[in-house]
């Protein structure tokens, strides 16, 4: 028979050869080679999503500073 652990990922158990320990905050846990890849790919992904939102909050902050010359305006500047 073979040997399972509990896979914090999947909350299911799997077969031991599946599963890689994963350092987290908050200690050691089990993840299966599967969830680890699948999260490696989802990051992978989400950095170049990333990437594309911060070339959009640029713009944005870039349109943001055109508009902010009239905010200031309106403040005291001794307050
Ligand atoms: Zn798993």
């Amino acid at each position: 028979m073979s040997e399972t652990i509990f896979c914090y990922c999947c909350r299911v158990h799997h077969p031991k050869d599946q599963m890689r320990p994963f350092t987290t905050k908050h200690g050691v846990r089990w993840r299966c080679v599967r969830s680890i890849e699948a999260a490696k790919r989802a990051r992978a992904e989400r950095d170049a999503f990333g990437q594309q939102q911060s070339e959009n909050n640029r713009e944005d902050s870039r349109r943001t500073a055109e508009r902010t010359p009239m905010m200031h305006l309106d403040r005291d500047p001794r307050s």
